[in-house]
């Protein structure tokens, strides 16, 4: 890995070689989360968009001196990333934009943004030879683990709140997984599955801890970068939970900032629901930088349970992400993210869960807030699919007055609900 330089503390800014720690500053504990720095020099003197453009390998591998791993290791089988970025000119109509794309991770291999931390966090463990990899999640991230785990038949075990939606809890057994459901909160089994890692010696995912998750999550930025051929958009719109995707999305456009692949810095928006809204309130109380680790944690109540997180375990990047680029936190009820799961499948084909949704709520909010202006390219992403969550869909359908019809199973029964509906 000599394409690495050094691990390097949010905190203290003490740089550690990756042989030396296995995740956080040993000097800050779990709040001294690690970024991972490259040797840009080294790395364009064979890697440039030239060569990507003949690259067949249309998966995240395909941006491998950037990522954390060994040139020689191994990847999971399972597709992961390269997912599309559509061109949504109805839905730009209707809010007054002219350039507006949907980036949809509904479409991983496991239906979620997820795949792209849980694949590099497979291969890590793989090179370390862990028996075991675990993480705490509220349902993506452990489903992503689990299926990208299953593809090379690597154990796990996972710990998600009770409260998870049941398609994800699903996804889970069915992919073979140990389960721990905790009788908890998501914050609750982030805790519980530090210790077990430490106690058990297992390989540990976890969001907000392990360095190497914000580099798989970066994947996202090549490849908007990439598929809009090198013209960075303006504007990037993402639900934020414990932050390691904004964190993720804005490491990604700094490597190509650095590797001068693209030529000015995106604003990034980052989403929060109105009852997990703690990087939102830290961001208008001004604890830009370091001081938002002085904030108290939040209970955290929304129907977008991606997003729900009391205490954002990647605080400090998700709050650069949005200071560095002067972009804004913005907030949304959950009936506004409810209603964009209809607005966004109807205007562009894309199915959200509602932490997805919220995504394009938040771009509806900051389009009313006068935050982006109509000549402004914008990229929303949804993180995932909608079939995660059926029971909030039914929910937004219900209250954007959908239903369906019911009928006989003759055409005389037909005609009569049509002439109802006007038809
Ligand atoms: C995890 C997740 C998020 C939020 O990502 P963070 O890194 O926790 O901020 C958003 N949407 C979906 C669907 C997710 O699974
Ligand atoms: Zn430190």
């Amino acid at each position: 890995m000599n394409h690495i330089t050094s691990l390097k503390c949010l905190i203290c800014g003490k740089e550690y070689q990756p042989d030396e720690v296995e995740y956080v500053c040993p000097d800050h504990g779990y709040e001294g989360i690690l970024d991972v720095q490259y040797d840009y020099g080294l790395i364009s003197l064979s890697f440039s968009p030239a060569t990507l453009a003949a690259n067949p390998d249309y998966s995240i591998w395909r941006y491998r001196p950037l990522l954390p791993i060994e040139p020689d290791s191994p990847a999971p089988p399972l597709a992961v990333g390269w997912t599309p970025l559509y061109e949504a000119p109805r839905l730009a109509g209707q809010l007054g934009l002219k350039h507006l794309w949907i980036k949809d991770d509904g479409r991983q291999a496991t239906a979620s943004f997820k795949d792209r931390a849980s694949a590099i966090a497979v291969v890590k463990a793989q090179e370390k030879g862990a028996a075991v990899i675990t993480t705490a999640s509220t349902g993506n991230a452990a489903a992503a683990l689990s299926g990208i785990c299953a593809s090379v038949e690597q154990p796990n075990v996972i710990f998600v709140p009770e409260s998870a939606p049941p398609a994800k809890i699903a996804q889970l057994l069915t992919f073979g997984s140990t389960v721990m459901l905790v009788h908890g909160t998501y914050d609750d089994a982030f805790d519980l599955c530090l210790q077990a890692a430490e106690t058990y010696g297992w390989y540990n995912r976890n969001t907000g801890f392990n360095p190497y998750m914000s580099e798989g999550k970066k994947t996202v930025s090549f490849e908007i970068c990439e598929q809009l051929a090198w013209q960075a958009p303006d504007a990037i719109f993402v639900s934020v939970g414990d932050g390691c995707i904004i964190g993720g999305v804005h490491k990604g456009l700094k490597d190509l900032l650095a590797l001068g692949w693209i030529d000015k810095m995106p604003r990034i928006y980052g989403v929060q629901a109105a009852g997990s809204n703690f990087m939102a309130e830290a961001w208008q109380a001004g604890l830009h930088g370091l001081d938002v680790l002085k904030k108290a944690p939040i209970d955290s109540h929304t129907v977008a349970d991606s997003i729900s997180a009391g205490l954002p375990r990647d605080r400090i990047k998700a709050m650069a992400a949005v200071v560095d680029t002067g972009g804004a936190y913005v907030v949304v009820s959950d009936d506004e993210i409810l209603a964009a799961i209809p607005v966004l499948a109807r205007g562009c084909g894309v199915f959200a869960e509602p932490a997805g949704a919220a995504g394009y709520a938040g771009l509806v909010k900051a389009v009313g807030q006068g935050l982006v202006s109509p000549d402004d390219r914008i990229v929303v992403i949804n993180t995932g699919s909608g079939l995660k969550d059926v029971k909030s869909a039914m929910t937004a359908v219900e209250q954007a007055g959908t239903q369906p019809y019911r009928v006989e199973p003759d055409l005389a029964d037909l005609q009569r609900v049509m002439a109802e509906i006007g038809r």
